[in-house]
């Protein structure tokens, strides 16, 4: 788990939508709010039981929690760090409001109180209880009000200076509560995405090879059954290319092993491109070994595909003088030609291509090897430009 630390500047960066949504309309919110009740503290006497302009208040308060808390809720939050700052931030909204009655005595106390407890039960639950909750709280209000006014005998003082304060009090509280609310929920969404990206990353690791970032051997071993699967079932036939370096021993002993790894990084560089170029599914299944996987009923445009690969290897004119065959490093190939509609299990496969592979070392190496699964026979596939085969 990653716990954050963040700034306003933080927040912004990464969430620039949920603050206007959330903290923009809440704050505005608030400031319409303090405009009303300034509105209605200048008006004459008669509304100085200044019940209606609570019910305004209250109802623009409502369709503004209602809207922000909406546009909150699609964007999935559900964390436990979220729920844990929820906990605290309810008790220290119940502490603050008790503090307010305690100074004020009005029922501002009361409202802010219904209002923000509102506001947090709309975030655990969903849409419907968003619903419900502020119909809930239009109605509490009402009631708490009158209760209040009956119990305290005490209504807005008419006193100029005291609604000033009130004005003051209510957009500071709704600002800073507001801000602290979208604070939380941010650091909520932020938290899981990193979660997500985390796991995400985690899952992409555990597939790929460290050295060349190529497909590992598990992942080859998740992808073949795909590929027999569609062999079997939409008869479709399957080249599965093993290829190995030739003498990469010598060439470990000569150049040393971190020579050798940049050897195998080239040849993954090859293959990725080989990969992109002619969408075909390649790994590195051993040490120096690599196999490649598509789907292809013509025969040639096979062979073409295995003919560029040895070439791309060649291209690379790695030097390597401890090699026999030539003084580049080379590779052999086996290429298994599994015929739609075949039978052959993922193992098979795997099998065939490597008894190839190794028909093409006993043949002398740096060459390529055709396993028909006709009639299980081997044949060199003929060396020639990849070109002359182009389709
Ligand atoms: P052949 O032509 O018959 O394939 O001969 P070879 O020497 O390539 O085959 P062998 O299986 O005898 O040796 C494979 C070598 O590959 C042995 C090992 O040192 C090397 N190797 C395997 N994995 C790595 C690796 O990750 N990095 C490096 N540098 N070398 C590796
Ligand atoms: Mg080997
Ligand atoms: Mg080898």
């Amino acid at each position: 788990m990653r716990y954050y630390n963040f700034t306003k500047r933080d927040i912004t960066d990464c969430h620039d939508e949920l603050i206007l949504h959330n903290f923009g309309s809440l704050s505005i919110g608030s400031l319409v709010n303090a405009l009303l009740i300034l509105v209605f503290s200048f008006y004459p006497r008669e509304y100085d039981d200044n019940r209606l302009f609570y019910y305004i208040i209250c109802a623009v308060e409502a369709a503004l929690f209602l809207s922000s808390t909406y546009s909150l809720k699609k964007k999935e939050l559900s964390d436990s760090v979220f729920k844990a700052s929820y906990i605290i931030f309810i008790c220290s909204l119940l502490f603050f409001c008790i503090f307010v009655y305690a100074i004020d005595r009005s029922p501002f106390a009361v409202r802010f109180l219904l209002v923000f407890l509102n506001f947090q039960i709309i975030f655990v639950v969903n849409i419907i209880a968003i619903i419900i909750g502020n119909i809930l709280v239009i109605i509490t209000f009402f009631i708490v009000n009158e209760y209040a006014a009956l119990v305290t005998g005490i209504n807005i003082p008419d006193n100029g200076i005291f609604d000033v304060y009130n004005i003051a009090l209510s957009a500071a509280i709704c600002i800073t509560l507001n801000w602290y609310s979208s604070h939380v929920i941010v650091r909520g969404i932020i938290t899981s995405n990193s979660l997500k990206e985390e796991r995400n990353r985690f899952l992409i690791d555990s597939i790929h090879d460290q050295l060349t970032g190529l497909n590992n051997r598990r992942s080859f071993e998740q992808s073949v059954d795909f590929y027999t699967s569609v062999c079997r079932h939409v008869h479709q036939t399957v080249c599965a290319v093993m290829m190995d370096v030739d003498f990469f021993k010598n060439y470990n002993d000569f150049y040393g092993h971190q020579k050798g790894d940049i050897v195998l990084q080239a040849i993954g560089k090859a293959l990725k491109e080989l990969a992109e170029e002619d969408r075909v599914y390649v790994a590195r299944v051993g040490g120096e070994e690599f196999i490649v996987l598509w789907t292809e009923n013509r025969m040639l445009e096979a062979e073409r595909i295995v003919l560029k690969l040895r070439q791309k290897i060649i291209d690379l004119q790695i030097p390597h003088e401890r090699s026999p065959v030539a003084p580049y490093v080379t590779a052999s190939f086996g290429l298994y030609f599994m015929r739609g509609g075949s039978m052959d299990s993922s193992d098979e496969l795997y099998n065939y291509a490597d008894i190839a592979l190794y028909k093409a070392k006993e043949a002398g190496r740096n060459r390529i090897m055709l396993l028909d699964s006709a009639d299980r026979n081997c044949r060199p596939v003929q060396l020639r430009s990849p070109n002359e085969l182009k389709r």
